[in-house]
């Protein structure tokens, strides 16, 4: 069956939303992708570290991943709390920004095809046409949607309400500070690394990226940092909670965080960092918070609607594959659809490749970022957070997708 001039409805235009749009294109679809958000995204996850995985769909893509996709490290040192060296590891690669790899996706993909401020309400899906109704009022129709509407989808939550975020029990502290603000020594020491600092119970972790318009000149890179730290589940409550008394579900956007909380924040890397990473926090004004949670579908298929990405799964940030994951699923969807057969065939074929690889990294984030909730409760959690909580383990496993390869 050939897919010239068939139409997609893609919802997102995020990550997983442009690799979709851009690869079944390339096989004859006709693709209108519908992002909610009306402003240019930017900035989401601030660094990310990349994947021989992922430079493989971005040539697949057409696009050149050798070309400055960011910051060459060449290994991992841990840090600790006075500032010494007190382990290292070789591991080449590359550490990226999230704008860069999203502006790459967004400049290959046909403007007058990606729709701003398009909100999805909700789909319906009676035979052989999809229909997307949003929030102005319009509607679009196509032969198959693709849900890449990331962690709280609005795609899933109609097809399987019951899929819902499970908080992991710790949260993430992250932020951007320009190179140039640092001292010689954090730049010295950070810069060619990614650099963890362990804390009890707690991870802290950062590596360089490009600067503004993907700048890879040294003194004008910025310093990407991300900080774990346990969270009860009536802590989150209260750090969601913003100056007006209002607890936001889910997240918080960095603008509403409090005062207290930040000067907590403040306080809490004082004792614990290493000095050239305790420079990192204090220089970034408005930390994010991430609280870490875990999502995991039971299906990415059905009939004519696929859910790919964050939409249909979320591994802790530990596996750093949540880019990966969502242009890995985007190229096996475009594979499985052009092997023949009829949509809803093709979707469960797409569905069969993915489920499995998708289990094994939120399985994977999991096992990894076990030590950092507040309490454990098996002896099984208690081996895991023994085994995965070393400097030797956590340079040796963090970002690394060998688990993958094997
Ligand atoms: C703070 C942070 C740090 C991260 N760091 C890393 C990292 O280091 N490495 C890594 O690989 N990954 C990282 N990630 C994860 C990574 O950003 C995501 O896994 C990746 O962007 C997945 O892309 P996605 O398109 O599936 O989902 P998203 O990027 O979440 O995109 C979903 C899109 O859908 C849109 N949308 C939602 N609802 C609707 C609707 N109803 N109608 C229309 N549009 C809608 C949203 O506005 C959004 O643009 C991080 C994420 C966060 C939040």
């Amino acid at each position: 069956m050939s897919n010239s001039g068939s139409r997609a409805i893609v919802i997102g235009g995020s990550m997983g939303g442009l690799f979709a749009g851009i690869l079944l294109r390339k096989s004859g679809w006709t693709v209108e992708i519908y992002e909610r958000v009306s402003a240019a995204l930017s900035g989401r996850g601030a660094g990310i570290v990349t994947h021989a995985e992922l430079c493989a769909v971005l040539e697949a893509a057409g696009l050149d991943p050798k070309n400055d996709l960011g910051v060459a490290v060449q290994g991992r040192k841990t840090f600790d709390r006075s500032g010494h060296v007190i382990g290292t590891y070789q591991c080449p690669q590359i550490v990226t920004a999230w704008d860069r790899v999203f502006r790459m996706l967004l400049e290959a993909f046909p403007e007058s095809n990606y729709h701003s401020g398009k909100e999805l309400l909700r789909i319906e899906f009676p035979g052989e046409e999809v229909v997307a109704h949003f929030a102005d009022g319009t509607c679009a129709e196509g032969e198959m949607l693709v849900g890449a509407d990331g962690f709280r989808s609005t795609v899933r939550s109609q097809i399987l309400p019951e899929v819902q975020p499970s908080y992991a029990g710790y949260v993430a502290w992250r932020g951007l500070v320009d190179e140039q603000a640092l001292s010689e020594r954090a730049r010295k020491d950070l810069f060619d690394c990614l650099a963890f600092c362990l804390p009890p119970g707690e991870q802290m972790l950062g590596y360089p990226v490009a600067g503004p318009n993907n700048d890879l000149r040294v003194g004008h890179r910025r310093y990407n940092f991300v900080w774990y730290r346990p969270v009860s589940s009536e802590q989150l409550k209260d750090l969601l909670t913003d100056e007006n008394g209002h607890t936001h579900s889910l997240s918080i956007a960095p603008a509403l965080l409090r005062k207290d909380v930040i000067k907590d924040l403040r306080d809490a890397v004082r004792k614990l960092l290493a000095p050239q990473l305790q420079e990192a926090v204090n220089l970034n004004p408005q930390p994010l918070l991430q609280p870490i949670y875990d999502v995991e579908t039971r299906h990415m298929a059905f009939g004519r609607v696929a859910i790919l990405g964050d939409a249909a799964f979320i591994g802790r940030p530990h596996v750093a594959a949540g880019v990966t994951k969502a242009a890995e699923d985007a190229m096996a969807l475009a594979t499985a659809l052009e092997s023949g057969n009829d949509v809803p065939k093709a979707l469960r074929i797409f569905e069969q490749s993915r489920m499995p690889v998708n289990r094994r990294i939120v399985e994977r984030g999991r096992d990894l970022g076990v030590y950092l909730q507040p309490q454990l409760s098996t002896e099984e959690e208690y081996r895991k957070a023994e085994k995965h909580s070393t400097p030797a383990s956590v340079m040796a496993e963090i970002a690394i997708l060998d688990f993958l390869r094997g």
